[in-house]
C-alpha cells in the first residue's frame, strides 16, 4: 500500500494543517499533478464520497470515476492552467453510490515537500442548490399564475406611499403597464367618489390594527372611461410597537361581470317577491271574499233540503243535495286556500320551539280521527327546532292526519315521527305510515296545490295539505320529500334547523 503524504512526513502530522485537515468538514484532497495521484483525502472526503482511504489513495479521480464526466475534470484543469488559484469552481461529482452532488471547489496548485500537488477543497451544495431551484420554481409559479389569471396583486408601502400593482391590474382597467404613475395618478385617483368613504375606512381599519385583514368592493374609473367593478383584498405586515402597519399587500379581482348578474338576479327576485305578494293577496282576497256567498248558498241550500225535502221529487233531492255537498266542499278548499295564503302572510317570527310539544297539540287535534282509526302511534325523542308554534304544528296535522285518512283497510294503523341530527346544524324528520302508499310518478306532483293523486277515493281532500306543509318547510329553511312503496306505507322526510343554540 502507498504512504499517504502525512505518513511520508510525519512532522507534516504536528502542523497547524494536519488537525485542519482531519478536522475540516469540506471535502480536501491532494494529488500529485504530474500523474494524478491521490496522495492524501481527509475524513469529509471519505463520509461524503463514501470510498474508504485505502480506495482512493494511489488511484486517480478518473480510475474511481469521481467526475460525472470526463469534461467536468478537464474543464477544472484547464481553468488551472491560467492560474494556480480556483475558487468558487462549481461541479458535478460521483458519490461511491453512484449518486451525483453538486460541489464547489477551490483549488490551487502547490508544492508539497518537492512535489507539484493539487489541493482541492470541496463543499457538498446540493442541498442548497435544490432550496433555490424550489424557491425560483414557486417564485416562478407564482408569477405566471398571477399573470394568468385575472387576479392582480398589489403591495402599498404606506410609509412612502409607494403601491406596486401586477400587470393584471392595468390589463382590467386597459392601461399599459406603469402607464398610470407615469401620469402621476395613483389608484385613489381611479377611486368612484360615492365608494371612496367605505374603500378606506376598510383599509384603515387594517392600517391601524383594528382588524387584520379587509375586504372591499368598489368601482374604479378605466381607461375608456367606464367603471369597473374591482373585489379588493388585503392584510397588513410590519406593525410598529403601536399596531400600525407599515405595508398592505393583497389582491384585487375584476368583479364587473358578475356584479352585473348580481344586479339582474336582485331585480329579478325583487320582481318576483312583488308578483308573488300579488298572488298572495289576491288569493286571500278572493277566498276571503268568496266566504260570504258561499256561506249563503250553502245556507239556502241547506233551507230548501229542509223545507222542500220530499215536496217536489226525487231528482229535486238529488239535486239540493248536490248543491249542499259541493257547497261544503267548496267551503273547505276556500280555509284551506286562505290558511296557504296565510302561512306566509301572517307568519310570525321564527324561534326556537320544543317540537314534542307541538306533535302533542297536533297528535291532540287529531284525536277523534285517530281514536276511530285506532292503531299506534310512536313518538321518538324531538330536539328544539327554529320554527313557528303555529305552522309547526299545522305541518305534523296535515302528514299525520294524512297517515290517519290515507291508512289501508285491512290493517291496522302504525304511525311513528323520530328525529335525527342532519349535516350543517340541521334535524331529519321522519313521518312514517304503514298506510296505502303512493306512486313513485306522484312524488313530486302531491306537493303541488289542489293536486291530489285520487280524489274520487276520498271526498274530504282539496289537494291543499301537502302543498301547505312544503311552503311551511321552506319557510323554515329546510326541505321536504318522501319515499314511498305503494301497498306498504310512505314516509315523510323534512329537515329543519337546530333552535338549541337560538337564533343565528
Ligand atoms: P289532500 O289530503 O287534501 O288530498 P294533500 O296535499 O295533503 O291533499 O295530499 C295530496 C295527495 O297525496 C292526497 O290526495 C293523497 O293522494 C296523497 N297522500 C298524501 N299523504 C299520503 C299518505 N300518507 N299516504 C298515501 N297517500 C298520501
Amino acid at each position: 500500500m502507498q504512504e499517504t503524504a502525512t505518513e511520508r512526513h510525519p512532522d507534516l502530522a504536528e502542523t497547524k494543517f494536519a488537525r485542519v485537515f482531519a478536522v475540516c468538514p469540506d471535502i480536501i484532497t491532494i494529488t500529485a499533478l504530474a500523474t494524478g495521484r491521490y496522495l492524501d483525502v481527509n475524513d469529509a472526503f471519505t463520509r461524503v464520497m463514501g470510498y474508504g482511504r485505502d480506495e482512493v489513495i494511489g488511484r486517480t479521480s478518473s480510475d474511481i470515476g469521481i467526475w460525472e464526466t470526463p469534461q467536468e475534470r478537464q474543464r477544472l484543469l484547464e481553468a488551472l492552467s491560467t492560474s494556480t488559484r480556483l475558487e468558487n469552481f462549481a461541479v458535478r461529482i460521483r458519490r461511491k453510490d453512484g449518486e451525483v452532488v453538486d460541489a464547489l471547489l477551490s483549488a490551487e496548485r502547490t508544492v508539497l515537500d518537492g512535489e507539484d500537488c493539487l489541493i482541492i477543497v470541496g463543499r457538498d451544495i446540493s442541498d442548497r442548490i435544490q432550496v433555490e431551484k424550489a424557491l425560483s420554481d414557486s417564485e416562478t409559479r407564482f408569477r405566471l399564475a398571477m399573470e394568468a389569471s385575472n387576479d392582480g396583486l398589489w403591495d402599498w408601502d404606506i410609509q412612502t406611499d409607494q403601491a406596486y400593482f401586477s400587470p393584471a391590474y392595468f390589463r382590467m382597467l386597459g392601461y399599459e403597464p406603469g402607464e398610470l404613475p407615469a401620469a402621476g395618478r395613483t389608484w385613489r385617483d381611479l377611486l368612484h367618489p360615492e365608494d371612496r368613504q367605505g374603500a378606506e375606512a376598510a383599509a384603515c381599519d387594517c392600517i391601524e390594527g383594528r382588524s387584520e385583514s379587509f375586504s372591499a368592493e368598489f368601482r374604479l374609473r378605466a381607461r375608456n372611461g367606464g367603471w369597473r367593478w374591482v373585489l379588493c383584498r388585503g392584510r397588513a405586515f410590519g406593525r410598529d410597537p403601536d399596531g400600525r402597519a407599515s405595508r398592505l399587500i393583497g389582491t384585487h379581482l375584476d368583479i364587473t361581470e358578475h356584479k352585473k348578474f348580481e344586479d339582474i338576479l336582485s331585480e329579478k327576485n325583487r320582481a318576483l317577491e312583488r308578483s308573488n305578494a300579488d298572488l298572495e293577496q289576491f288569493a286571500y282576497v278572493a277566498s276571503h271574499d268568496l266566504q260570504t256567498p258561499l256561506r249563503n248558498i250553502v245556507r239556502y241550500a241547506q233551507l230548501l233540503e229542509l223545507r222542500y225535502r220530499s215536496r217536489i221529487d226525487a231528482d229535486a233531492d238529488d239535486f239540493i243535495g248536490f248543491i249542499v255537498d259541493s257547497g261544503k266542499h267548496m267551503a273547505r278548499l276556500i280555509n284551506d286556500l286562505l290558511e296557504f295564503s296565510r302561512a306566509s302572510r301572517q307568519a310570525a317570527p321564527l324561534a326556537p320551539i320544543p317540537v314534542g310539544e307541538a306533535v302533542a297539540q297536533a297528535l291532540k287535534n287529531l284525536e277523534l280521527d285517530l281514536s276511530k282509526a285506532g292503531g299506534e302511534v310512536e313518538i321518538g325523542d324531538m330536539p328544539v327546532v327554529m320554527a313557528d308554534q303555529v305552522h309547526l304544528v299545522s305541518l305534523f296535522q296535515n302528514l299525520l292526519g294524512n297517515a290517519v285518512k290515507y291508512r289501508a283497510p285491512d290493517r291496522g294503523l302504525r304511525l311513528s315521527v323520530t328525529a335525527e341530527r342532519a349535516p350543517g346544524g340541521f334535524w331529519r324528520f321522519a313521518v312514517a305510515d304503514n298506510g296505502i302508499g303512493i306512486d313513485p310518478e306522484y312524488h313530486e306532483k302531491i306537493f303541488e296545490i289542489f293536486q291530489r293523486l285520487n280524489p274520487a277515493s276520498d271526498a274530504d281532500g282539496t289537494g291543499v295539505g301537502l302543498a301547505l306543509c312544503r311552503r311551511i318547510v321552506h319557510r323554515f329553511g329546510g326541505t321536504i320529500w318522501l319515499q314511498s312503496e305503494p301497498g306498504r306505507g310512505t314516509t315523510f322526510f323534512f329537515t329543519l334547523r337546530d333552535g338549541a343554540a337560538g337564533p343565528s
